[in-house]
């Protein structure tokens, strides 16, 4: 039996503990700029290197599954079952939300001098955000779908590109490998069924360092949010307590009523059991704030600790990694209804049933990187008629939700991918023997 202490996921609850205890102590100790010069590059590191392997993961990956696909209608029949769940569970989110933040009435309760301190000193960023927002704005309603299909390959595998598109190039891939023969199809087959087999492997290596990067991670959150004047920092942190309080309660309920429900419904699996297997992905999207990073690292627990089959993982998960943010779509609907509240307004039944349809729209529009949902935020808040500068109240505290609302992302991807393998037939036993290490660790 292996010491507590060195596994895994042990050591990355330590790492983002003592990062956190040192983030606090660098602004304490005025130790800000060694931690930004020495520490952050590691945390930085860590983050790309996922970001790195999680392109030719999604690609190796689908096009193996396709390819074992013999039968087409399955592969429609999946599509359809993945975003149909994927909808409702994100729709739920928001009527969560929304039920949350109009009984605490979080807006209410915001001191008006923090307020205006916020609005002061987070003008100048809104501005930067503002530009990404209109950019979003000023595209066709319909966009959205033109932008799935890439010109150009590389392009779409790049840092500027998106991974829907890298999805549905893998997909023709996979289907122009099953509509040809088998005998002229199958070398391909084997080098992406072995390029997936390494790159497996190199996840299992990054993972290593996951409780140094998540370390570097934890203390530049907290150096950043505190500056050099902690004290103000947490001052700000307990006037917005409220807020964050709301769309913690409701992530909460979310993932106890909404993922338990469909474990109920399409598999027997325990929440408890669940998360057990997860955790390791859940927590880095704790400390990513990036579903997209965390791909490989939940593909790989979903696949070996869940027991749902590559065939099913492989197009679901990088699916949901885009498309479904339940953790996200929440958050805007408390962050818009907060927002209005603190501005004084009330909103009418037609405008919170108006969040619900944007913020689904704006959800799935998200991309998995940081941030990106406070972006998208400006889209309900427009439909609404609420002003878009009230997202500086919010902006202080954002990161910590972030972090919250995209390890839910994660588990919702997760929690799918068990209830589609299950009606697949395609979902194996639950694996918790080495359900923390990895093989190389002995
Ligand atoms: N950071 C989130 C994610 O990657 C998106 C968001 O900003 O809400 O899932």
């Amino acid at each position: 039996m292996k010491k507590w202490y060195k596994k895994l996921h042990w050591q990355i609850i330590i790492g983002l503990v003592l990062g956190l205890i040192w983030g606090l102590f660098s602004s304490v100790a005025g130790l800000n700029e060694f931690t930004s010069e020495y520490i952050r590059p590691f945390g930085d590191i860590f983050v790309t290197l996922l970001k790195l392997i999680a392109i030719p993961l999604v690609l190796a990956s689908l096009v193996v599954g396709i390819s074992n696909l013999n039968d087409m209608s399955k592969l429609s029949r999946m599509g359809g079952k993945t975003i149909g769940i994927y909808m409702i569970t994100t729709t739920l989110a928001i009527v969560i939300g929304l039920t949350v933040v109009n009984v605490m009435q979080p807006g209410k309760t915001l001191p008006l001098e923090t307020r205006t301190s916020l609005m002061e000193s987070y003008t100048q960023d809104v501005g930067d955000r503002g530009e990404a927002a209109q950019e979003v704005l000023d595209r066709g309603n319909l966009q959205f779908i033109v932008d799935i299909v890439p010109e150009n390959f590389f392009e779409a595998a790049s840092d500027n590109g998106n991974m829907l598109q890298v999805v549905f190039v893998a997909i023709l891939l996979g289907l122009g490998i099953v509509n040809i023969p088998l005998q002229k199809g199958e070398p391909l087959i084997n080098v992406f069924d072995s390029l997936n087999e390494v790159i497996i492997k190199i996840v299992d290596l990054i993972m290593k360092t996951a409780p140094y990067g998540v370390f570097a991670l934890m203390a530049v959150v907290i150096v950043d949010l505190a500056g050099d004047d902690l004290g103000q920092a947490l001052n700000l942190l307990s006037a917005l307590g409220w807020y964050c309080l709301a769309v913690v309660i409701g992530l909460f309920l979310h993932v106890l009523i909404v993922y338990s429900s469909l474990f109920k419904v399409f598999s027997k699996m325990k929440l408890r059991d669940f998360f057990k297997a997860i955790q390791p992905a859940v927590l880095l999207g704790f400390s990513t704030s990036s579903s997209a990073a965390t791909l490989p690292v939940t593909m790989e627990r979903v696949e070996k600790n869940l027991g749902v089959e590559e065939e099913v993982s492989s197009f679901v998960l990088p699916v949901g990694a885009t498309i479904n943010m339940d953790g996200t779509s929440l958050y805007q609907a408390v962050a818009a209804v907060f927002i209005a509240q603190a501005l004084g307004m009330d909103l009418s039944i037609a405008q919170q049933l108006t969040i619900v349809i944007t913020a689904t729209l704006a959800s799935i529009g998200a991309a998995g990187v940081p941030g990106a949902g406070i972006i998208m935020l400006v889209i309900v808040l427009q439909a609404i008629q609420v002003p878009v500068e009230g997202i500086a109240l919010i902006l202080g505290v954002d990161r910590i939700l972030d972090m919250i609302r995209t390890a839910v992302n994660i588990t919702g991807d997760a929690a799918v991918s068990v209830a589609v393998a299950h009606t697949e037939g395609k979902l194996g036993a639950l694996h918790f023997d080495e359900e923390d290490e990895f093989p190389d660790d002995e």
